[in-house]
């Protein structure tokens, strides 16, 4: 059975769209999400894209700054100041990648926390282990509303996260091994170390891939009935109008055959990552506002 994150993103839109309609008549502000994008990055201004067009579609206010590549560190750091000091800004993302001559570390940490809705922050991820109320990550927290609104039980099952990225594998790790909602999963992680790593994911019951190796996952890898999450997307050259096709990391036709439950790409993992994001930024305004 399919997973189908597009629809699911597009309820709870309406959803969220609704609550922003609920805080305007009460005479206060809607949300406001700034989004930071630096240089020219094809996939990443597809992604700034979508994002200020999920901000336009359940009401909020949104900001696009674009700066050139050639934007120091320091300059970046400054205009990260300016949004962090300002009232009429709830959250706050600088998207990733950034150009080499720029830490993606000190960025992220320069972003004021209660703002951080992208849940990069040493602060959001610490809370995050400890089981605390914070700005989850936007992809893990949109999986596991997914997980949710289908009712797939989590609770006892064993979960295998391949990727331990800091903004995929390991916040899912810890989400599915925490004591939340969709969570108290047995979590194997496993990574570009992992020797045979078949040999775990056959014994998930649930199976979260987030490599970005274009098929990587096939059928003899999956275990009959598994929930599996595809995370990865991956532009694959192809003889098309826009000259490439989006891959995930499951060899989705043979995956299907045996998954109980499968994400396909794209329209899966992608549009709930934006509902996550949509939603710190309604928690950041509550956070504020209080209505
Ligand atoms: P990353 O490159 O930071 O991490 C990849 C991980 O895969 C690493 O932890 C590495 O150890 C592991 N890995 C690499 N080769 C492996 C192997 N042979 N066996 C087992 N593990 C291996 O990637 P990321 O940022 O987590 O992204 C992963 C994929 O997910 C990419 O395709 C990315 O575009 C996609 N992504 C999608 C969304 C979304 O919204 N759908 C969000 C974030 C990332």
């Amino acid at each position: 059975m399919l997973l189908k994150g597009k629809e699911v993103a597009n309820q709870i839109k309406e959803e969220i769209a609704k609550e922003v309609q609920s805080i305007v008549s009460k005479g206060v502000r809607p949300p406001h999400l700034v989004a930071v994008l630096v240089g020219e990055d094809g996939a990443s201004k597809t992604y700034v894209k979508n994002k200020e067009l999920a901000c336009e579609k359940v009401g909020f206010s949104s900001t696009l700054v674009r700066l050139p590549d050639t934007t120091s560190e320091e300059e970046l750091l400054a205009k990260i100041e300016e949004i962090n000091n300002d009232d009429e800004i709830d959250g706050l993302i600088v998207q990733l990648p950034l150009p080499k001559h720029i830490s993606e570390h000190n960025i992220t940490q320069a972003i004021n926390p209660a703002k951080d809705v992208d849940g990069f922050h040493d602060v959001s991820v610490g809370r995050l282990s400890k089981g605390q109320d914070t700005f989850i990550s936007a992809t893990p927290y949109g999986i596991t509303q997914l997980l949710d609104r289908y009712n797939i039980e989590t609770k006892g099952k064993h979960c295998v996260v391949v990727g331990r990225s800091n903004i995929v594998g390991r916040p899912m790790s810890i989400l599915m091994s925490g004591s939340n909602k969709t969570g108290n999963a047995t979590v194997t992680i496993c990574h570009r170390h992992t020797v045979d790593l078949k040999k775990y994911t056959v014994m998930a019951d649930i199976l979260i891939v987030a490599v970005g190796i274009p098929e990587f996952i096939t059928a003899d890898m999956v275990k009959e009935g598994a929930t599996v999450i595809d995370v990865g997307i991956t532009r694959v050259d192809a003889d098309n109008k826009k000259g490439y096709v989006l891959k995930g990391d499951v060899n989705f036709d043979q995956v299907e055959e045996v998954a109980g439950y499968i994400t396909p790409v794209p329209g899966g993992v992608g549009p709930m990552t934006i509902i996550g994001l949509m939603q710190n930024t309604l928690k950041s305004h509550q956070a504020k506002f209080n209505v």
